[in-house]
């Protein structure tokens, strides 16, 4: 388990300036977890996550991993405690006068050199490579390049793997398999995987649980299911929005789309599920039993940690004692019912 506890990280910019990178950070990230810490740039994620090896020695607090106080380690037991955890990164940071082979060797101590090119091999074949052993990182694309960051990473089969904005270099669609890549690997290894990014793409994809940092602070923190259905903090409201299809309504409305044009005693609202069991059909339910019509304007429904996440934006057309009592309903299925406009007032 990785435990940090008032975790503080200043930097002097210069006498009189300092910067609170890391400002009284606390948080359990348990074995085998796939966390999430994302917050724009600049929020201090990095210096956070360079805390957890001591990259970055925090000014004050505790880091204990495996109930080991990391900051009361003497040199050498340090450099043994890091062996244990890997990292990776955006730029990959491989050596390019090195192959493939030497590369992932790098970090391999006290082993004959038949021992070394078994294990390489291994971890090769672990991350889907196997055949660029003899490559020079100049001869590969940015997803292969991370695959052998990664191998590397694994060289001495850590208990942690701490990802630094790891797919923020590269495509969708090799960000996709990346992530699929450490999936995998948190599967099959069991290891605990923490990654850091300013995406919520990233966060959706792979993380259960997720912190939110902003300007050194974690400002929200919990699994990845409610951070997306219920965020609290402006800034949680913000990330989320920029993945969500909902927020396009308020394009669609900027533009004068005849689309959402309400006719009198119309009510648009965006309705939003925020428990992870919705299955029942709600919009062709409530438009029968409380006898309203009920137009699907936009939806965005996806699942997040193996729930359904999202929401619908509706426009309502009928006596408004019904529209009452369709929303009254909805709220009581705990479905979030945020009112755009009311043509009916
Ligand atoms: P993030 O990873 O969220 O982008 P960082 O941890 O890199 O954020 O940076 C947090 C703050 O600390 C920023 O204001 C950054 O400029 C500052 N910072 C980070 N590293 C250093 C350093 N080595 N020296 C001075 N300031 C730094």
């Amino acid at each position: 388990m990785i435990e940090l506890e008032h975790v503080v990280k200043n930097f002097h910019a210069d006498k009189n300036n300092s910067i609170h990178a890391v400002n009284d950070v606390s948080l359990k990230i348990n074995d085998g977890e796939i966390f999430g810490i994302i917050g724009f740039s600049g929020a201090g994620k990095s210096t956070l996550v360079r805390c957890i090896n001591l990259l970055e020695r925090p000014d004050s607090g505790s880091v204990k991993i495996d109930g080991v106080e990391m900051m009361n380690l003497k040199p050498r037991e340090l450099y043994k405690a890091r062996t244990k955890i890997g990292m990776i990164f955006q730029q990959f940071n491989l050596m390019p006068s090195r192959t493939v082979l030497q590369n992932v060797a790098y970090p391999l101590k006290n082993m004959t050199k038949e021992e070394i090119r078994a294990k390489v091999r291994e971890l090769l074949a672990l991350v889907d490579i196997p055949d660029k052993e003899n490559a020079y990182p100049s001869e590969l694309s940015g997803g292969q390049k991370q695959r052998v960051a990664i191998a590397r990473a694994l060289a001495n089969d850590p208990k942690i793997l701490l990802c630094d904005e790891a797919t923020s270099a590269l495509d969708p669609q090799t960000t996709g398999a990346i992530l699929q890549l450490l999936k995998d690997l948190n599967k099959k290894l069991g290891i605990t995987i923490v990654v850091i990014t300013h995406e919520m793409e990233v966060v959706k994809n792979i993380c259960r649980k997720a912190a939110v940092m902003h300007q050194g602070k974690i400002i929200e923190t919990g699994d990845v299911f409610t951070i997306f259905s219920d965020p609290q903090h402006q800034i949680t409201k913000n990330f989320v929005r920029t993945t969500s299809n909902l927020s396009k309504i308020e394009t669609l409305i900027n533009d004068n789309s005849p689309m959402v044009k309400l006719k009198p005693g119309e009510l648009m609202a965006r309705l939003v599920y925020i428990h992870a069991d919705v299955s029942e059909p709600l919009i062709s339910y409530a438009s029968r039993a409380f006898d309203v019509e009920i137009n699907i304007i936009l939806a965005d429904v996806e699942i997040v940690a193996g729930a359904m996440v999202g929401g619908t934006v509706v426009i309502f057309n009928g006596p408004r004692e019904n529209i009452n009592r369709a929303i009254e309903y909805y709220k009581s299925k705990d479905i979030r019912v945020e009112v755009i406009e009311d043509a009916g007032a």
